[in-house]
């Protein structure tokens, strides 16, 4: 097998991948039970996609969907300990699923930003 990761990520989404043994590592954050697959998606790297025909490519984000919502700047100094294996499906639904939560839990930010955007 030797199918490539994302260009320029590969020394950390490697790590992370072997961690994952290539599978995708999502329990249900991304708001699907996977009760099929034993609760977890099963995902592999590589794997054909059911439903574009192309190939699946996981990738490696915060294990922590809350985590997700960070600045890019601030995920890429995570170390791959903090990371997980993610299927596109998956990461994307754990994603928006935190960014909700965290706007139903913080304030709106106060209004002097606006402010300074002008
Ligand atoms: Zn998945
Ligand atoms: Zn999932």
């Amino acid at each position: 097998m030797s199918i490539p990761g994302p260009v320029g990520e590969l020394p950390l989404w490697e790590a992370v991948m072997n961690t994952a043994a290539y599978t995708c590592q999502c329990t249900g954050q991304c708001g699907r039970s996977h009760t099929k697959t034993g609760k977890r998606c099963d995902r592999e790297h590589g794997a054909l996609a059911a439903v574009h025909g192309g190939r699946i490519l996981l990738l490696a984000a915060p294990a922590d969907p809350a985590a997700m919502t960070q600045p890019v700047h601030r995920l890429v100094t995570l170390s791959a300990s903090a990371l997980a294996a993610w299927c596109p499906a998956c990461h994307d639904g754990a994603r928006s699923r935190a960014a909700k939560q965290q706007r139903a839990t913080t304030p709106p930010p106060p209004d002097t930003d606006a402010l300074f955007a002008l």
